[in-house]
């Protein structure tokens, strides 16, 4: 029954746009025209005095007064996919600032109403292996990584000091960083303290004007392994749920060092998972996987059987203008 329902979301790649609201404070004016299910208009000041407008298409567009549920509601047969054997991707793509993070985990005070896509896809994941019981025997763990200046590292470590890991490829249990910490997981509370553990290393390194999270890729993968108890025939899926560094331009006449760096790959690395998701959109023969670390770590699950989903987040003030207008461009490319 569910095999149908994946079948039914058509195309394997799907752009999901949301716009965050303004926050408290934010002074600048606003730069959304309309928004209706599937397109938004942006209107941009004109250096001649009449304003422009713009539109952009999406499978979905979420407006600032969207709750997490309804976010959720529509990446749910996606998630449960899953535990049929299929590998699923979802990105959160967008200038620092614009809602990644709420949209991924949610805010910093969390509450029901306030959880992320990470937390509701695993307690939903829970719930539906639960129901299958009898048919289906279900096993779920989940690895938790960072990439970072092009080096992958596990969040999942006590100290949050963890070595550079390596990428491999077509790994028998579809492991793609097999030295990253497996962990399993059978309740949502167990989900809560690992993702915890997860947020803590990843501060660690930072210091308070270098705020890494906002620089580098981080993505938790939830690997499901099934049993029919009848055939005895073994299912296995994965959900990467990676919410990806800023996507802002930095200006490479101010910043140096370690900070020009940082923004070489980030470019780098968001520049390939563009150049990817748009090969497989266009169905071309050549997907350059090889081009990022991120883009070989998830070669598996984008393409071929494999869906995509990307939210794309854009902050409504028109101080974000330019990063709202080349997010968008960016989203056009691979939808
Ligand atoms: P990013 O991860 O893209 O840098 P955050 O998720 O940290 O951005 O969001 C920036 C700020 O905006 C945070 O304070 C966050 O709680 C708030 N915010 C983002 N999206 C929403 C939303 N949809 N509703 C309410 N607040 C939001
Ligand atoms: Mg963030």
């Amino acid at each position: 029954k569910l095999y149908n329902q994946v079948q039914d979301l058509k195309g394997s790649i799907r752009v999901y746009c949301r716009v965050r609201p303004f926050l408290p404070g934010q002074l600048s004016g606003n730069t959304l025209g309309s928004i209706d299910e599937g397109s938004i208009t942006i209107v941009t000041p004109s250096k001649y005095g009449k304003e422009g407008r713009r539109s952009f298409n999406f499978n979905k567009v979420f407006g600032p007064s969207s709750s997490q549920e309804e976010v959720f509601s529509d990446t749910q047969p996606l998630v449960r996919s899953i535990l049929d054997g299929y590998n699923v991707c979802i990105f959160a793509y967008g200038q620092t600032g614009s809602g990644k993070t709420y949209t991924m985990s949610g805010p910093k005070l969390l509450n029901e109403q306030t959880v992320g896509v990470n937390y509701r896809a695993l307690s939903d994941l829970f719930k539906l292996s639960e129901q299958r019981r009898g048919i289906f025997s279900y096993e779920i763990s989940v690895q938790m990584i960072e990439i970072y200046n092009e080096q992958v590292r596990d969040l999942l470590v006590g100290d949050g000091l963890s070595k550079k890991l390596e990428i491999r490829n077509n790994s028998q249990k579809g492991l793609n960083v097999p030295n990253a910490n497996l962990v399993p997981v059978t309740s949502t509370s167990d989900v809560i303290e690992l993702m915890n553990i997860g947020q803590r290393n990843r501060v660690v390194g930072a210091t308070a004007l270098n705020d890494r999270s906002s620089r580098s890729h981080s993505c938790l993968t939830v690997h499901v392994q099934g049993k029919d108890m009848t055939s005895g025939t073994i299912l296995r899926g994965c959900l990467h749920l990676v919410d990806l560094a800023g996507s802002e331009r930095v200006d490479k006449s101010e910043v140096t060092g370690e900070r020009l760096k940082e923004a070489q790959h980030i470019n780098k690395s968001l520049s390939a998972l563009g150049d990817v998701i748009s090969a497989l959109a266009l169905k071309n023969s050549h997907v350059p996987y090889r081009n990022s670390k991120l883009t070989q770590l998830l070669q598996d699950s984008l393409g071929g059987q494999a869906k995509t989903l990307m939210f794309v987040h854009i902050s409504p003030e028109m101080d974000a203008i330019g990063e709202t207008l080349s997010t968008l461009k960016f989203a056009e490319r691979v939808s």
